[in-house]
């Protein structure tokens, strides 16, 4: 019987939620005028466009590929005419991409797509699981790459090699993550209240290919109509017996695979370890509802829920095309004086400040956040160990500024900078103002460049 559970936390830091949009309905903004489509949108490798400009395309068209396992296609997020390559920087990464944009036709004309299933047409929940455990598994993993599906939590990890853990990895379980604890994000909150269908069937879709004995929906306490919604629906569609819905305290970053494994089974993911290391694979619930799109409607990645919060007159979340500036996300959402604000790429935890809201909608993005003012002026640090208390990875997060400062990149490993998870706790608990995650990604490049 599926039952509704609390767990014990682990000690995290209770922030202020300020979910200030948890009851703004998705709503849809308006296509692009000019798409901008960086080639690389996932971890991994990066692809290459296979279109040129003058070509025409359709909406859901790939665009660009790679024959290299562990990335994902890209598809065109509207109809038109390709107009020209340039490349943009990458604000999370810092890296300099290429990317070209596509000159909307405005008739927003899609490929013609393999349905399996129309979810919108479905009536008997039941009778479609029954049709989705005939598809065999290499079909559903075909579909998910085809797709271009990527983690849609904000990790852009591709989906297809997530799903296909080799042999020797035993996955007994499976989480589907409704565990939204950064500040200010609502997208997966209403993507499970308007989406909650299209999770669970993503959720079986997966569960055919992956074969865990244990499947749980793991959701913090604080969307308890979310719990319920879930709840509901796992009854509806008769699979009470075999998936577990969990409510857990809300405390950051609950959301993390790591730390939500902790919580949830009790497992630790080895130093510069995978999930699948101990027999677990989550998936975010906006990826599910992705899978399902993809296995049932043939549909491609080329749009994505986002909210877009903080300083705004209507704060909101929308469903924007990928490629869609982040300014046309700004202008929507309304914003007055707009020099005394900060964009944030992200939330106020783990997202990157940017100077040009020209940058596009790219497959990691789940939030705009808008800020007022600057971040305080960094001091010495005062070792009073406070990062270290509310670092969930048992980090020692102070030693990164004072060796990445210094140079000494190598002897950041030594204190394991390679299992940071950048959630930014420490950061946020010290007295000293000190950008902590700032050090660690500094740190963390330096020592990938030199391999
Ligand atoms: S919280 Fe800040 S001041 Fe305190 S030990 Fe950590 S880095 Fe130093
Ligand atoms: S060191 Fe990394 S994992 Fe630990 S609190 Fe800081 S950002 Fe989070």
């Amino acid at each position: 019987m599926s039952i509704i559970k609390k767990r014990s936390a682990f000690a995290g830091v209770k922030l202020p939620e300020n979910k200030i949009t948890e009851e703004e309905p998705v709503e849809k903004i308006s296509l692009p005028q000019v798409a901008v489509i960086p080639v690389q949108q996932n971890i991994g490798a990066p692809c290459e466009f296979i279109v040129k400009r003058g070509d025409t395309v359709k909406t859901g068209q790939k665009i660009a590929d790679t024959d290299k396992f562990v990335s994902a296609p890209i598809h065109a997020p509207v109809s038109g005419k390709v107009s020209r390559n340039k490349q943009v920087l990458n604000p999370v990464s810092g890296a300099v991409v290429e990317a070209l944009t596509i000159e909307s036709d405005g008739q927003d004309e899609w490929i013609d797509m393999e349905v399996i299933q129309k979810i919108a047409d479905i009536d008997d929940l039941r009778q479609v699981l029954a049709m989705i455990e005939k598809i065999p598994a290499k079909d559903i993993l075909g579909k998910v790459r085809e797709a271009g599906l990527v983690g849609l939590g904000g990790a852009a990890f591709p989906t297809h090699v997530k799903l296909s853990p080799p042999p020797e990895k035993k996955i007994d379980t499976f989480i589907l993550n409704g565990c939204e604890c950064e500040p200010f994000i609502t997208s997966d909150h209403r993507v499970m209240l308007e989406f909650g269908r299209h999770i669970l069937l993503g959720m079986f879709i997966i569960s055919q290919v992956l074969k865990p004995e244990n499947l749980y929906i793991a959701i913090e306490d604080n969307k308890p109509d979310a719990i319920e919604y879930m709840h509901r629906l796992v009854v509806e569609m008769g699979l009470e017996d075999k998936v577990d819905v969990v409510s857990l305290p809300s405390r950051y970053p609950m959301g993390a695979e790591k730390t939500l494994i902790k919580s949830l089974v009790g497992r630790e993911v080895p130093m510069g370890g995978l999930p699948m290391d101990v027999g677990v694979v989550v998936n975010n619930v906006a990826t599910c509802k992705s899978v399902a799109e993809a296995v049932l409607e043939g549909k491609p990645l080329v749009e994505k829920i986002i909210t877009v919060t903080g300083a705004f007159q209507k704060p909101k979340n929308l469903l924007a095309r990928i490629g869609t500036p982040v300014s046309e996300l700004v202008d929507y959402c309304v914003l007055q004086d707009r020099d005394k604000y900060h964009v944030i790429l992200g939330g106020p935890m783990m997202g990157v400040a940017i100077n040009d809201t020209g940058y596009p909608v790219t497959k990691g993005l789940n939030c705009v956040l808008i800020k007022q003012g600057k971040a305080g002026r960094e001091q010495n640090c005062i070792k009073c160990a406070r990062c270290v208390a509310a670092c969930p990875m048992d980090l020692m997060p102070l030693m990164y500024p004072k060796y990445v400062k210094k140079g000494r990149h190598e002897e950041c490993k030594q204190y394991y900078i390679s299992n940071c998870i950048e959630c930014g706790s420490c950061a946020y608990v010290c007295p000293a103002n000190i950008p902590i995650v700032g050090y660690i990604k500094t740190g963390k490049k330096k020592i990938a460049d030199k391999k």
